[in-house]
């Protein structure tokens, strides 16, 4: 027998070196050393998961070392999807690895854990069973033990149920394992172990929904994108919809289009647990085949749900932005919904923009892509005007609703938070039998405690902003680093006992209205009432069955939702998004603003909408007051033009973060120095701003500085922060990391 020459193969690891590495395939793995699969490496001192990426043609080098195993019996990427990965790699500098590693769902990704593989192994093999504790309430219950709070009420869902799943039980009450330990020790419940294929959402039922006949600015956008996938060419839209004007069931019939030519559908949406009524229509009109990526699966729920997609068992991906790497082939359609959105944008480790990228894969792809607003992204609507995206514009409500009419009222001098005219619609509304929305972009009781005698307020220790005080839980809380001390406490400058309560949040306005309409039942959705899995969904179904009269809410209630029974929306501080030191404040507020107000009269009856501000007077309250985008957008872009911004300049953000104050500022100087020099050798069009201290100078307790880059020209930006990144040597002390097209730069 001749003996085969041993191969010797390029892979990536996922840690923050920015290149592949060779290894050669011992003889008797050779046969399953395949690109697509994961392989374990010797790597230094440690062994790592790897990502084989294809054959290398050279000889092997007998300094080579050999892979220790192959980890999957299948591929689990395609050379299409290596090739986005690398686009990715290359657009936002980030090592190939680590971006390999962000596109498979957690449950698969193993750990260099004391040099074994652990025991996710075992589920990479490709079994579809697992094994899942079921938990059922004793009949004889012995009386008098108490279990303790929490386990009581886990015991009472359980005995509502008849039975419940493990799995079940933790995503409704988190970490549960000593309680349920603790119910079985007490022989209250009993415990049985069954096998079952996760399938979280396999028994939600869903109403049967037909296709709309559909009026004619829709079936005009619905035309076009059927034409594009009947072509089966890269060909992306703008759909630009006023709020109710029936984006959605534009997107279903381009699916239903695309599905019955063979093709698939991804489609993605800004947060998944916001949209559980999007989710309903489409399971309503397309039945089984559909992956809903949900954020609140479990690391093995992803994994059950991405080998479903990568065998094939599904046509259409619904979920968050990491959706967009679903391992979903023969894409014909990408729909990317409310995509102004800026939870598509990662905020950490790879810092990737789903919103962009979806163009990216579908031009990969030679897909359609769909990107749907009510309030796109200005820098979109110029994409549209350069005619680098189609428009496709949905001007009207669906069957000729009208718009709902808007009333200002200027709160100067007036210290209630609810107006007298606010107070006075919301007890029409409940009268009429109606629901109302208000809406309010700010959590807690009180905005925060400022004492009464030096003045001071009372401030987080690790972070660059005030606490916001909760009264239910008497404490005054962090929104950035979850510091919370309890309140009101005494001054910490002075001693002094009178902490006074200054502005408000949903807790105030709930608490307010329940001393104004003591007779409406009041629901409040913010992230303090909607920490567990359904809550979001619970909430919203008080609003859909009518069991609740006003519900009260942060930006959460401001997105996508249709209630068909709300005819009043009042908004709390209408210039609250105004005032913060980001050049997208306006844009933002304006996008906020509309949506908010599209919430009203989306039903059969009209809406009105009350705004509260102090000042009302900003072209961003002004054009989402008169409904009249085409202005906001006009006079956004004279804004835009003149402070160089996008769509005019493209960004690149630069941000340096230490718990040494001066070794940061240290350091900031010295990068801003070398990107000077960089600039000049490389000759680039780029203006370097700063060092200056980021707007949140201080966040969890290190300090921080900012160094923007800002070209008319993405090729320049983007050499110069590769040649910063091959340049600079990384610090102990400071941490450095580039951002491509930030969309925060607080
Ligand atoms: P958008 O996504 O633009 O906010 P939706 O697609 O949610 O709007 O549509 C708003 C409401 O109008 C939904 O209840 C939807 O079922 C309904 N609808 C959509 N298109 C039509 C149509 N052509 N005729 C009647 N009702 C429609
Ligand atoms: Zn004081
Ligand atoms: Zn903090």
């Amino acid at each position: 027998m001749s003996q085969s020459p041993p191969t010797v193969i390029e892979v990536a690891v996922a840690i923050h070196l920015d290149k592949t590495f060779h290894y050669r395939v011992p003889d008797h793995l050779a046969g399953r050393a395949l690109p697509g699969h994961r392989v374990f490496v010797p790597f230094g001192h440690r062994k790592l998961t790897g990502y084989i990426l294809g054959y290398v043609a050279e000889a092997p080098d007998s300094k080579l070392k050999d892979i220790i195993d192959v980890l999957d019996p299948d591929p689990l990427w395609t050379n299409n999807e290596l090739e986005f990965f690398r686009w990715i790699a290359a657009y936002y500098l980030h090592p190939l690895g680590e971006v390999i590693k962000t596109a498979l769902p957690a449950g698969i990704n193993l750990q260099s854990r004391k040099g074994e593989p652990d025991s996710e192994r075992q589920v990479s093999g490709g079994r579809s069973i697992k094994r899942e504790r079921f938990y059922r309430p004793t009949v004889t219950a012995e009386a008098g033990r108490q279990p303790g709070s929490k386990a009581s009420e886990i015991l009472e869902v359980i005995r509502e149920a008849g039975e419940m799943p493990s799995a079940d039980l933790r995503r409704r009450f988190g970490q549960c394992t000593t309680q349920l330990k603790r119910l079985e020790e007490l022989n209250l419940v009993q415990v049985e172990e069954r096998e079952v294929y996760r399938n979280p959402f396999g028994e939600e039922a869903f109403e049967r929904d037909t296709p709309k006949g559909l009026n004619v600015q829709q079936a005009n956008a619905l035309n076009h994108i059927t034409e594009a996938l009947n072509i089966g060419s890269f060909s992306p839209f703008l759909l630009h919809g006023v709020t109710g004007s029936g984006k959605t069931e534009v997107y279903l019939q381009a699916i239903a289009h695309a599905l019955t030519s063979g093709d698939n559908a991804l489609v993605l949406v800004p947060e998944i647990s916001l949209t559980p009524q999007l989710v309903r229509r489409f399971r309503g009109r397309f039945g089984s085949g559909i992956a809903v990526l949900h954020s609140a699966l479990s690391d093995g729920e992803r994994y059950d749900e991405w080998r479903r997609i990568r065998r094939g068992q599904v046509r259409i991906v619904i979920g968050a932005r990491s959706a967009l790497f679903a391992p979903l082939e023969r894409i014909g359609i990408i729909v990317v919904d409310e995509e102004h959105e800026s939870s598509f944008k990662q905020a950490d480790g790879l810092r990737y923009n789903a919103r962009d990228l979806a163009l990216v894969r579908a031009s990969m792809e030679k897909a359609v892509v769909v990107l749907g607003s009510a309030t796109p992204l200005i820098t979109s609507l110029y994409s549209a005007k350069m005619g680098k995206l189609k428009l496709l514009s949905l001007t009207e409500r669906v069957e000729n609703r009208p718009m709902p009419q808007v009333t200002v009222v200027p709160m100067q001098g007036i210290k209630e938070t609810i107006s007298p005219q606010l107070a006075r619609a919301l007890e029409d509304t409940l009268a009429a039998g109606e629901q109302s929305l208000v809406f309010l972009n700010r959590r807690g009781f009180a905005t925060f405690l400022v004492c009464g005698d030096c003045g001071e307020p009372l401030t987080c220790p690790n972070c660059s902003v005030t606490l916001t005080y909760h009264r239910q839980r008497r404490q005054s809380v962090c929104h950035y680093c979850d510091y919370a001390v309890p309140a009101p406490g005494t001054c910490p400058a002075c001693d002094s006992l009178e902490m006074k309560e200054l502005g408000a949040g949903t807790e105030r306005v709930e608490s307010d209205l329940r001393q104004v309409l003591p007779a409406a039942i009041l629901v409040r959705m913010d992230s303090d009432t909607t920490s567990g899995k359904d809550s979001h969904s619970r909430l919203l179904k008080r609003m859909a069955d009518r069991s609740a009269d006003i519900l009260i809410g942060t930006q959460m209630i401001a997105k996508g939702h249709d209630f068909p029974g709300v005819t009043l929306v009042g908004v709390v501080n209408g210039e609250a998004s105004l005032n913060m030191p980001d050049f997208r404040s306006a844009e933002r507020t304006f996008q906020l603003l509309s949506q908010v107000i599209g919430r009203a009269g989306r039903g059969e009856l009209p809406g009105r909408v009350i705004v509260q501000a102090l000042d009302s007077s900003h072209y961003a309250i002004q054009c989402a007051i008169e409904h009249d985008g085409e202005s906001f957008y006009k006079q956004e872009l004279e804004f835009r033009s003149e402070a160089g911004y996008p769509p005019f300049t493209h960004l690149a953000a630069l941000s340096l973060s230490g718990t040494s104050e001066k070794a940061v500022q240290e350091r900031a100087d010295l990068t801003a120095r070398l990107l000077g020099r960089l600039k000049k050798e490389l000759s680039l069009r780029i203006e370097i701003l700063g060092p200056a201290p980021a707007p949140m100078y201080r966040l969890r307790g290190r300090f921080r500085r900012q160094i923007l880059l800002k070209s008319p020209n993405r090729a320049d930006l983007r050499r110069l922060a590769a040649a910063w990144q091959s340049r600079h040597e990384a610090s102990t002390l400071v941490r450095e990391i580039i951002d491509i097209d930030p969309v925060d730069t607080m």
